[in-house]
């Protein structure tokens, strides 16, 4: 019987060449991205052929056999260093292809998981909608059945990726009845006639690119159903429920981001002639931060280790986002106050993380949306 904490030789070392990764060739593209609110699509291309998209995919797949583990110790590192882009990571290399990996035909994986894992196709995921991204199950995306496929009609809001596309997932519903076997996926090109997309602007994670996609009769064939089935609405809840784990380890780095700026500012910012780091106020502050911190880090692991086990329940992953993107939020927080002014100004770092920790309140179910998840598990039904 053994209880082992420590990470195994091989995630250090994905640790230790991600973290290069991230200082050497990504950091520098992140201003730039921020300010123009620009994706730079070569990054896919690079983790692709660094083989990080499909880290946690089988090798017999086209992944590189790693785990769950291994996947968030690579989003922690790239949160810690840019949201935006670790978004758009999250939404292509899990929420865009993992169905497709999961339940697709060989034809499906061939054409679209296949290039995805290499970077070359961009995916995305239309779950949400204009009159609630909450309450998923009454979406009003409707697939009508034509000769040869489907047409499909309606509207997805807050769509990650999907200005920059090769293919969105689109979870449409093929008869008018609530029942959620009534739910299915679609593979959806970027190209199709009728589907268009208008990008928005964002406060927070600006270099992730997002749009409203509207969905005006798009013809899409039967073999681009997904798994060539009708009723795949369980495979988006596991789907979701693994997801809150990985952006839960996103929320994680960018709560380590802000705690290491704000060591770092509170040892040489001199007031009255003293560290603020030694005022016992900016101190404690900091403490919190740290013990804060390590509670989420642990709930993260113990997550994707529950994951790699087949042990992630849809309550456990709503624990972990919950406790790991608040912690994010409050940190951020904190870490603008110990700044002060500078704290506001963007030239310092702290006020972007802030922004981009909020998305993780709100994305992949809001907090509130957890809660109910949590609260059913205690034999509630709020
Ligand atoms: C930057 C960004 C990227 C995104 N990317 C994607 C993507 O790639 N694909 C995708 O499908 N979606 C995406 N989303 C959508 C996201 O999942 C939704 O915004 C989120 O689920 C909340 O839905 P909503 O915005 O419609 O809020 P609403 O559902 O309108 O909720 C508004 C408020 O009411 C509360 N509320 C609603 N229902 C309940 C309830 N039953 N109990 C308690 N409180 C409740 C909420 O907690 C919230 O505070 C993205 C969102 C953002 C901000």
């Amino acid at each position: 019987m053994a209880l082992d904490f420590r990470l195994s030789e091989e995630h250090l070392a994905v640790r230790e060449s991600v973290r290069r990764l991230c200082r050497e060739e990504v950091a520098p593209l992140v201003n730039d991205a921020e300010e123009n609110e620009v994706f730079p699509r070569e990054l896919f291309r690079l983790w692709g052929r660094l083989g990080l998209i499909g880290a946690r995919y089988p090798a017999d797949d086209g992944g590189a056999g790693l785990d769950k583990v291994a996947d968030c110790i690579i989003r922690e590192e790239m949160s810690a260093v840019c949201q935006g882009f670790a978004s758009s990571w999250s939404a292509h290399s899990h929420l865009g292809i993992w169905p497709i990996w999961k339940a697709g035909t060989a034809a499906q994986k061939l054409r679209y998981f296949v290039p995805a894992l290499a970077g070359e196709k961009i995916a995305g995921f239309g779950l949400s909608e204009p009159d609630g991204g909450s309450n998923v199950r009454a979406l009003k995306t409707r697939a009508t059945r034509v000769p040869g496929g489907w047409r499909l009609n309606g509207s997805k809001l807050y769509i990650t990726n999907s200005p920059i596309a090769d293919f969105v997932l689109i979870a449409a519903r093929t008869r008018d009845e609530l029942s959620i076997d009534a739910i299915s996926l679609f593979i959806v090109e970027g190209n199709s006639p009728g589907f268009a997309v208008s990008r928005l602007k964002k406060e927070g994670i600006r270099s992730s690119e997002t749009g409203l996609i509207h969905l005006d009769d798009v013809f899409v064939p039967d073999h681009l159903l997904l798994g060539e089935r009708e009723g795949t609405y369980p495979l988006i809840l596991e789907s979701l429920s693994e997801n809150r784990v990985g952006v839960a380890a996103n929320s994680l780095g960018l709560a380590r981001a802000a705690l290491e700026a704000s060591v770092a500012y509170a040892g040489q910012r001199l007031v009255g002639g003293k560290r603020i780091g030694d005022y016992q106020a900016v101190a404690h502050r900091l403490a919190d931060m740290a013990a804060d911190i390590e509670a989420a880090r642990w709930l993260v692991y113990y997550g994707a280790w529950c994951v790699d086990q087949g042990q992630l329940t849809p309550d456990l992953a709503a624990r972990v986002k919950l406790v790991a993107s608040e912690t994010a939020v409050r940190a951020s927080e904190s870490a603008i106050r110990i700044f002060g002014g500078a704290g506001i100004m963007r030239e310092y770092p702290v006020g972007r993380i802030h922004r981009d920790a909020l998305v993780y309140v709100i994305g992949e179910g809001t907090s509130d949306i957890q809660r109910n998840l949590i609260a059913r598990g205690l034999g509630f039904k709020p």
